[in-house]
C-alpha cells in the first residue's frame, strides 16, 4: 500500500495535531449560549469521513449523537461531472437540533450542498459544516465550510479514510498516489 504513494502531504502526527485543534475549536463553539438548548448531532458522510470522525469526536466533551448519511456518486464520462444521490436516509427529525455535517474532503462542493439542502428542510436549530480537507482549485472561488482541517492543492489524495476504488482508507497518512496506481 505505502509503495503506491508518491508523496505524503500530511503524516499521522500532523493530522492528529490538526484534528485535535479542530476538535478544540468545535468544542469551544459548542459551549456558547446558542448551543445550551438542543441536542447536538454530528452527521458524517460515509464512507470517507469515518477515520476523521472517529478521531474528531474524541475531542468533544459534549453529549452528542451521530447520524450517518451515505452518498452515492455516479461518475460520468468526464471525471469532473458527477451526479449524486443519497444512498441512505437522512437521520430523522433533526428539527430543533444543532447539526454538524462532517465530510472528508470538499472538492466541487456538490456533496456538501446536497446534504446541506436536505437537512435545512428539516429546520435544524443550527447547521454547520466540517471538512478535513478543502481542495483549492486555481481560478475558482473558494468554497465555504465552517471548519476546515487543511487546504490542499488540486491533487487526488488518499489515506485517513479517503479511498481510491475503496482502497487506501486504512493508510494512516494522507498522500498522493503514484500515477501507475490509478
Ligand atoms: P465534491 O462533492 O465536493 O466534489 O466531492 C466530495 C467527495 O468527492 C468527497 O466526499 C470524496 O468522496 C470525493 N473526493 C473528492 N476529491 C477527492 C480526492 O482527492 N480523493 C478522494 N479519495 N476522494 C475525493
Ligand atoms: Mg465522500
Amino acid at each position: 500500500m505505502q509503495r503506491d504513494i508518491k508523496k505524503i502531504l500530511y503524516d499521522r502526527n500532523v493530522i492528529a495535531q490538526r484534528v485535535s485543534a479542530l476538535g478544540a475549536q468545535i468544542a469551544h463553539d459548542l459551549e456558547s449560549d446558542q448551543f445550551n438548548a438542543g441536542e447536538i448531532v454530528l452527521v458524517p458522510i460515509l464512507t470517507g469521513s469515518i477515520v476523521f470522525l472517529a478521531d474528531l469526536i474524541r475531542h468533544l466533551p459534549q453529549k452528542i449523537r451521530i447520524g450517518v448519511v451515505s452518498v452515492r456518486s455516479y461518475h460520468g464520462k468526464s471525471t469532473t461531472s458527477k451526479d449524486l444521490a443519497l444512498r441512505s436516509e437522512i437521520p430523522a427529525s433533526l428539527a430543533g437540533k444543532h447539526v454538524i455535517i462532517v465530510d472528508d474532503i470538499l472538492d466541487t462542493g456538490k456533496t456538501l450542498a446536497l446534504i446541506t439542502s436536505i437537512i435545512t428542510e428539516q429546520n435544524p436549530a443550527s447547521l454547520k459544516t466540517c471538512v478535513l480537507l478543502r481542495k483549492r482549485i486555481p481560478d475558482t472561488p473558494e468554497l465555504h465550510a465552517d471548519y476546515i482541517g487543511f487546504d490542499i492543492p488540486d491533487e487526488f489524495v488518499v489515506g485517513y479514510g479517503l479511498d481510491y476504488d475503496d482502497y487506501y482508507r486504512n493508510l494512516p497518512d494522507i498522500g498522493i498516489l503514484k500515477p501507475d496506481a490509478l
